[in-house]
């Protein structure tokens, strides 16, 4: 078997954190056009992504968007790194199932979810708003996913330090042009 080189490997893990789309936030994310696109199921991330990191608190638009969802009958299935105590609170007021301390980005949990939305891996989104989680993960099984920008600055302090890298790595895409501006808002 050939072995890849060092530049080969450097190559495949820049891939894997390059979100197939940047956006603001969720509502930036034409859910018609990806039902059309043959689309079916959605993994989507909690903190920073639908809630405050530090609130139990859901705004009505983010119900709105959900319920949307719902209705373009998507699969839906949220995979969370938080405790098990918070992350049922949210998938018992959205109504969706979850799988919670999910430890993203192991790829074992994405293929646990993809199971119990019964979709694949082609047809699967990964909504999130961190790279060496939830897009790192999503890519290593082959999902689209789509980064947003994060709700709140105010973070877990493990969140915070990987935030420096992450800027980072985004800068490096954005100049390379793999991030295309126009889906960065
Ligand atoms: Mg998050």
């Amino acid at each position: 078997m050939k072995m890849k080189s060092l530049s080969e490997m450097i190559y495949q893990w820049i891939c894997y954190l390059c979100p197939d789309v940047y956006v603001g936030s969720i509502f930036d994310i034409d859910l018609e056009e990806l039902k059309k696109n043959g689309f079916s199921g959605i993994i989507l991330d909690l903190d920073n992504t639908l809630v405050k990191p530090k609130s139990r608190e859901v705004s009505q638009e983010v119900m709105d968007w959900l319920k949307n969802m719902e209705q373009l009958e998507y699969k839906r299935c949220l995979v969370s790194n938080s405790l098990l105590k918070r992350v049922q609170i949210f998938s018992d007021k959205f109504g969706i199932p979850f799988i919670s301390r999910a430890a993203k980005p192991r790829k074992k949990v994405f293929w646990q979810a993809l199971n119990k939305l019964g979709t694949k891996p082609e047809q699967t989104i990964m909504i999130g708003d961190q790279l060496f989680t939830d897009i790192l993960g999503g890519k290593r099984i082959g999902l689209f996913t789509i980064l947003v920008s994060p709700l709140d600055k105010q973070e877990l302090w493990t969140t915070s330090l990987i935030r420096y890298p992450e800027k980072l790595i985004l800068k490096w895409l954005r100049n390379r042009g793999l991030l295309k501006p126009l889906d960065v808002k």
